[in-house]
């Protein structure tokens, strides 16, 4: 299959289970994971009307915004970032979907206050507590929101999780309904800021997360195939 036509499917599978529940397919926004995907095949993606792309690694990231940075795509970055990339992330993202340490928060809010943006930011929770894998510890999300808030040229607007990897997708519904139960608490304790965005979901499993309530769905393999 081409691209393009796993794109439609994609977006099609979006709508499919959007309208099972009841939801507006518009409101799920479909990140094309470009990660380790070459700048050729991208562009082609965006020509096939992929219109959000997702990568992991900054100086991929910049590499690739150097060949397609025309196009009128957003950029999200969805993998680990550190302190020491913030100054490019801010100038390369509308989206940093892994915000996980006040560190790292502290650092995107001072280079976006050097550039005069407010940088749109979601939390990573490490929903399923492994202790190899990123993300704020679940009792720790309030508190670094509580720090976010204050942060002038940073916009928090949600969560995002990354549950362990699973061959049946409704092993992965418990970590996407735990991510949205502490979203909605997290809204409760705040309701000076505006949690409306849930970022859960992948190839595997991303049918299920809209069901739970997901607003990005971060899909790679699905659009681009297997990665080498
Ligand atoms: C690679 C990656 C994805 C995409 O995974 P697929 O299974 O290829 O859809 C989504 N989210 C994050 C954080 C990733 O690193």
């Amino acid at each position: 299959m081409d691209l393009k036509k796993r794109l439609e499917n994609v977006k099609d599978r979006i709508s499919k289970a959007a309208l099972k529940c009841s939801r507006n397919p518009e409101d799920i926004n479909l990140v094309a994971v470009s990660k380790t995907i070459p700048a050729d095949r991208v562009r082609e993606a965006i020509e096939a009307g992929v219109t959000i792309l997702g990568e992991s690694y900054v100086q991929e990231a910049r590499n690739k915004f150097n060949v397609l940075g025309t196009y009128p795509v957003s950029w999200h970055f969805i993998g680990h970032l550190q302190s020491n990339k913030a100054k490019y992330a801010v100038r390369l993202f509308d989206l940093i979907h892994s915000v996980d340490t006040i560190k790292l928060a502290r650092e995107l809010n001072n280079q976006a206050n050097k550039i005069n943006k407010i940088q749109d930011i979601l939390i990573q929770v490490n929903i399923s507590k492994e202790p190899s894998k990123s993300g704020s510890d679940i009792q720790n999300a309030a508190n670094l929101i509580k720090d976010i808030v204050l942060f002038e040229n940073l916009s928090v607007k949600g969560l995002m999780a990354i549950p362990p990897f699973f061959n049946n997708p409704e092993k992965s519904r418990p970590y996407f309904i735990a991510l949205r139960n502490l979203r909605d608490q997290s809204q409760t304790a705040f309701p000076g800021v505006v949690l409306n965005e849930l970022s859960m979901g992948m190839t595997g499993d991303f049918e299920v997360a809209i069901e739970e309530g997901a607003t990005f769905v971060r899909i790679g393999t699905a659009i681009f195939g297997e990665r080498r």
